[in-house]
């Protein structure tokens, strides 16, 4: 009998195509099928979404094309990841051919069911044979009191729950506890552990391996990130599909791997804005990992005890696949979400070895001597670390030389050609470089303009700091009489692969003494002799027109002041300082006592009198154009249309206005708010607007229009 199969291919996002579209196939295929189709003059891969033994209505048989070929090698994608696609696509407004073909490995398309069969018989006899009984020992150290109380309450959590560990309390350890009760449960059960940053993953990595591997074998856990090879994308996907990866470790996008055994996810640095996507689908990768653990928890729930897995796998209370997210310094939306009770809040609020959190010190810029980078006694205390044999930290949030390169005698100033934005003057190359659309040149001899030959760097950036503590630390000397050593560490020393791990090394066997760096340095890290911690410019961010700035800010500074004083040996002395031209800001009040919950508390306050979120829901619609008039014109032109639609009395419509940045690489951007008071309402108005907007690319004030997207509950506004 022929069938009609409806199949999902990548489709641009606004492309006003369905992403199904039927193909004939002589057998019946089943839901979640890989395949490749014919799709115009090429031939792509493509999803079974469902089987049709009817020609679709409008649909000559004769017209219809073949299915080319079935992936039958590989299990299909389980009805609960299709379900997450299905949901994502929506929630953010995109196709779901774009969103679902995203998520999975571009080379598999190139695969041939001969190849398939032969790396997943590969694959599964290198988990076999690295599945040694238990050799090499236990490395888990006995948990603390307050790592045993938050693992068993998460035992018998029916709710996602919101580990608010301080920085060293030991979250990791309830990671690997809680992920290590999830496999003894069921020996098909998978876990996903997430963490917001590649640079993040290589130390959690080499932790999972230690602890998992002498058991589980080598393949147990493996990596998925952007960094990685195609070839190793895929063998990390087709391990996870095939269940012969347990534990996958990722940033973002492994939110959407397909783990049929699922049971467990976690979420690291839960607050991280990286977790949310900022092209394609705008998705944010830790709301998602709530709903997929509903998702799985329902369908297990329906499916009950006996069928697809085993009763051990329901353990007493607990439902299904549990998620967990970890934070010293939760969202807002989580913290709120756990003050109504819908999260589990676990706490664990002392450091492990009883250490203390580091001391604050405000410097007060005001009253150090002009034009002074360092304060005096920031400087005078780095000294002191040094000849104690203790590590410090420098942070700014700005790397290069100088932001801005600029003539004495004219106007000049180092503006890239294409964007609305500086290039950045990076002295070790003598590169002017824009860091928004990658526009490179030489640093000029003499001003372009005037011919003036003094042109000179305004600002400074962590190349420039590196540079002056260098001479400025000149004197200082280890407990060893050496001289002190500077490093740096940012997004330009760590460009080149695996140098950011023998930096992370350098630092770790104490070959440095001071690293500046920028939030890079901030993150995560288990630094063990670092005392002082120093923010240089962290004033930009209370003022910021971002009303999520302080709250970024306060994570930034308890996250950087997280890496001092691990070593209870140490803690006694560590030391945050901040240098601040506002040191009377409440923001630092809260930052002293380390009070993270009264910073939320207040915070919270003035987000539900503004009506923000969480307390309201936002969406942005934003686009690109040659001109700002057209980008504008479309953006308001969509508003207008508006009218009349249904639900559009739900929510406001704020007028569009240009970005911070608005141009970049000679395209012009602006945006345009969207507010309701409850996510369902923005939903509906957004789902009832999207043939609106695809008709407003026409407008013939728009002309120039180059794209637009919808970003739902956006970071940043
Ligand atoms: P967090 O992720 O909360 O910042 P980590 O999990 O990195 O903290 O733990 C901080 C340090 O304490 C690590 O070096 C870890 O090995 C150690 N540690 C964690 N739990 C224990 C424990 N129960 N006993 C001894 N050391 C522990
Ligand atoms: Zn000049
Ligand atoms: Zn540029």
């Amino acid at each position: 009998m022929t069938h009609w199969p409806s199949i999902v291919v990548a489709t641009p996002a606004h492309s006003g195509v369905g992403a199904l579209l039927s193909y004939r196939s002589e057998s019946a295929l089943a839901p979640g099928t890989l395949v490749r189709v014919p799709l115009g003059a090429r031939e792509v891969l493509g999803i079974v979404w469902a089987d049709e033994t009817a020609p679709p209505e409008g649909l000559a048989p004769e017209q219809a094309r073949d299915v080319a070929a079935v992936l039958d090698g590989l299990a299909p994608l389980n009805g609960r990841w299709r379900q997450l696609v299905q949901f994502a696509a929506r929630y953010y407004q995109r196709s779901l051919g774009e969103v679902a073909l995203a998520a999975l490995p571009p080379t598999l398309r190139d695969l041939d069911n001969t190849q398939l069969a032969r790396r997943l018989k590969r694959q599964a006899k290198a988990a076999a044979i690295g599945a040694a009984p238990a050799s090499a020992a236990d490395t888990a150290p006995p948990p603390s009191d307050e790592q045993a109380a938050a693992l068993a309450a998460l035992a018998g959590a029916d709710r996602p729950a919101l580990l608010f560990g301080a920085t060293g309390s030991g979250k990791t350890e309830v990671y690997l506890r809680a992920t290590e009760r999830a496999l003894a449960a069921d020996p098909a059960a998978q876990v996903l552990v997430m963490v917001p940053e590649i640079n993040l993953t290589p130390q959690l990595e080499a932790r999972f391996r230690a602890r998992f591997e002498p058991r589980h074998g080598e393949g147990v856990v493996v990596a998925m990130h952007s960094g990685m090879t195609p070839p190793q994308r895929l063998a990390a996907w087709l391990a996870a599909h095939s269940g012969s990866a347990r534990i996958v470790l990722g940033t973002r996008l492994a939110v959407f791997a397909s783990l049929p055994g699922l049971r467990l996810i976690v979420v690291d640095e839960e607050h991280d804005p990286s977790y949310k996507s900022q092209d394609g689908a705008r998705y944010s990768a830790r709301d998602l990992a709530v709903y997929r653990a509903k998702l799985e928890s329902e369908a297990l729930a329906a499916a009950g005890p006996d069928a697809e897995t085993s009763p051990a796998s329901a353990p007493a209370g607990a439902a299904g696949c549990q998620v967990v997210l970890g934070s010293a310094t939760p969202s807002l939306e989580s913290w709120h979400a756990a003050e109504q009770g819908r999260y589990l809040r676990l706490a664990m609020p002392a450091r492990i070895g009883g250490g203390a959190l580091p001391r604050l010190r405000l410097v007060d810029m005001n009253h150090q001597p002009k034009g002074a980078t360092l304060a005096p006694p920031l400087l005078a205390a780095m000294q002191e670390r040094i000849a104690r044999g203790e590590q410090c930290l420098v942070l700014l949030n700005r790397r290069g030389y100088a932001p801005v390169l600029a003539c004495d005698a004219c106007a000049w100033k180092s503006q890239c050609p294409h964007c609305s934005a500086f290039r950045v003057f990076h002295k070790l190359d003598r590169t002017l470089r824009c860091h928004h659309c990658g526009f490179t040149s030489r640093v000029p001899r003499a001003c372009p303009d005037c011919g003036n030959l003094d042109i000179a760097p305004i600002g400074r950036g962590t190349e420039q700091i590196e540079e002056q503590l260098a001479g400025l630390l000149v004197d200082a000397r280890r407990p060893d009489g050496g001289p002190a050593r500077v490093a740096r560490m940012d997004a330009d020393t760590t460009r080149l692969k695996g140098s950011l791990e023998a930096q992370l090394a350098a630092l770790h066997s104490g070959e440095v003494d001071v690293l500046v760096g920028t939030q890079m340095i901030a993150k995560g890290h288990d630094f063990r002799r670092i005392t002082l911690v120093a923010s240089l410019n962290a004033d930009a961010a209370l003022f910021a027109s971002d009303y999520r700035a302080p709250e970024r800010l306060f994570a930034l500074l308890m996250q950087a002041g997280g890496r001092a004083g691990r070593d209870a040996r140490h803690s006694g002395v560590s030391e945050m300082w901040v240098q601040t031209w506002h040191p009377e800001h409440p923001l630092f009040a809260a930052l002293k006592t380390h009070d993270y919950p009264a910073f939320a508390a207040e915070q919270l306050a003035e987000r539900e009198m503004a009506g923000m979120p969480p307390h309201g829901y936002q969406a942005l619609l934003r686009a690109d154009a040659r001109t700002q008039a057209a980008a504008q014109a479309f953006l308001n032109g969509a508003a207008q249309q508006a009218a009349g639609l249904p639900h559009r009395d739900d929510v406001t419509l704020y007028p569009a206005v240009p970005l911070t940045i608005q141009r970049v690489a000679n395209v012009e951007r602006a945006q345009l708010l969207v507010e309701a008071a409850s996510r369902a309402a923005l939903q509906r108005f957004l789902s009832a607007w999207q043939p609106v907007l695809l008709a407003c690319r026409t407008l013939p004030e728009a002309r120039g229009l180059v794209r637009f997207a919808v970003d739902v509950d956006p970071l940043a506004i």
